[in-house]
């Protein structure tokens, strides 16, 4: 018979949150579970991670090797994620043990899908981008017919950051013949892979929630950020974000239904498109901690890193409330290699993640200015 698992509901000083994934998110939720007295154990399938330095203990493992799982279930007193592509039967097989898993696996399997995501906003009453689901040439055809174009063609899981994505633009099928060209081309460029076509918001600004829901139920959510992407890749987000008291509070109404409505237990990160008369689409959200959220460990309280671990704790939630003005900056690839200068600066803070190699496009750390 399988190990029976045993969880506290809520966990203790001194206890123990085990963490699936060892990136800068699991780094900066470790230290902040230390400052709340509590240990971490980190399970990565990497040799090293940047959550390494900061955790009371590590394991490699895959994400989907039972055994490894269950010994590390056994060795913690909560389990959470800082990375939305654990497998959901990973999930599953944890909570079937007698694991507490928080948030759910309900969370995890909708965010990793983005067709089963956006179908669950809108069954909630959340506006998305028109989409459609491709299979394969007739249906991206079909696709662009119902979205429209410019539309962005995008597989269904494992994306982030802008990749596994590609835009079909208006012009290029107007040319005799480029129609066909252009979607064999997309549809190559994603790997025909399961995909989703979306049709293309004309946003004025991006704009992101972050929200927490405690075990009980209690719902905080902080400021919204507004957020500049280049590449793909968030560059800064900035608070407060340039919208009407309005729009921010549709946005975390929106957040607030999407937390009752999984259930959800921490911290998600959602992302809104802003159109220009100030209606909101949401683009995705994530259910961990996120990047557009790490302003709030310099103008905040209690940052969104130490309000996830209170709440898969079992805590009380903290005060999202924001005492600053701030713009956070991601060092991307060897833009941090001027960490001295951004250290010489005055209102500023500097967060490097560890990591070894500055490679293009790697998230090496931040910065937060003090406004
Ligand atoms: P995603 O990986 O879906 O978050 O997309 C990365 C970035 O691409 C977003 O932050 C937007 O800047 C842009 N983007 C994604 N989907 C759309 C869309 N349907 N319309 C316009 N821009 C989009």
């Amino acid at each position: 018979m399988a190990q029976q698992i045993n969880h506290p509901d809520v966990v203790e000083p001194g206890g123990v949150i085990g963490i699936l994934g060892g990136g800068q998110l699991g780094r900066m939720l470790a230290m902040s579970a230390a400052q709340l007295g509590l240990q971490t154990h980190i399970l990565r399938p990497d040799e090293l991670s940047p959550a390494d330095d900061v955790a009371s203990a590590t394991t490699k493992s895959a994400y989907t090797d039972e055994a490894k799982l269950l010994a590390f279930a056994a060795a913690v007193d909560v389990i959470t994620y800082e990375f939305e592509n654990v497998p959901a039967a990973s999930v599953n097989f944890l909570t079937s043990s007698g694991a507490k898993v928080r948030p759910g696996v309900a969370a995890l399997e909708k965010a990793q899908d983005r067709l089963v995501e956006k179908t669950f906003l809108n069954e909630i009453g959340a506006a998305t981008a028109p989409f459609y689901a491709v299979d394969d040439l007739a249906s991206l055809e079909a696709g662009l017919n119902h979205v429209g174009r410019p539309a962005i063609l995008k597989t269904r899981r494992l994306g982030y950051d802008g990749k596994g994505q590609t835009t079909i633009t208006k012009e290029e099928h107007d040319l005799p013949g480029a129609f066909e060209k252009a979607i064999e081309h997309a549809w190559a460029e994603i790997g025909a892979a399961p995909s989703i076509l979306e049709g293309f918001v004309p946003f004025e600004r991006e704009i992101s929630i972050i929200g927490a829901r405690s075990v009980d139920g209690d719902i905080r959510l902080y400021d919204a950020a507004e957020n500049v992407h280049r590449a793909g890749i968030l560059k800064t987000s900035t608070v407060p974000a340039k919208a009407s008291a309005v729009t921010i509070q549709n946005a975390q109404e929106i957040t607030h239904k999407i937390l009752n409505a999984l259930d959800y237990v921490g911290v998600i990160g959602v992302e809104f498109f802003m159109l220009k008369d100030s209606g909101l689409i949401v683009n995705e959200f994530a259910p961990r901690v996120h990047n557009s959220g790490h302003w709030t460990s310099d103008a905040c309280a209690v940052s969104q890193f130490e309000q996830h671990i209170r709440a898969v704790a079992g805590w009380p939630l903290g005060d999202p409330c924001r005492h600053s003005d701030a713009v956070m900056e991601n060092l991307i690839g060897d833009e941090v290699n001027v960490w001295r200068t951004h250290a010489e600066q005055s209102n500023l803070s500097v967060h490097l993640y560890g990591k070894r190699e500055a490679r293009p496009g790697r998230k090496m750390g931040h910065i937060t200015t003090i406004k």
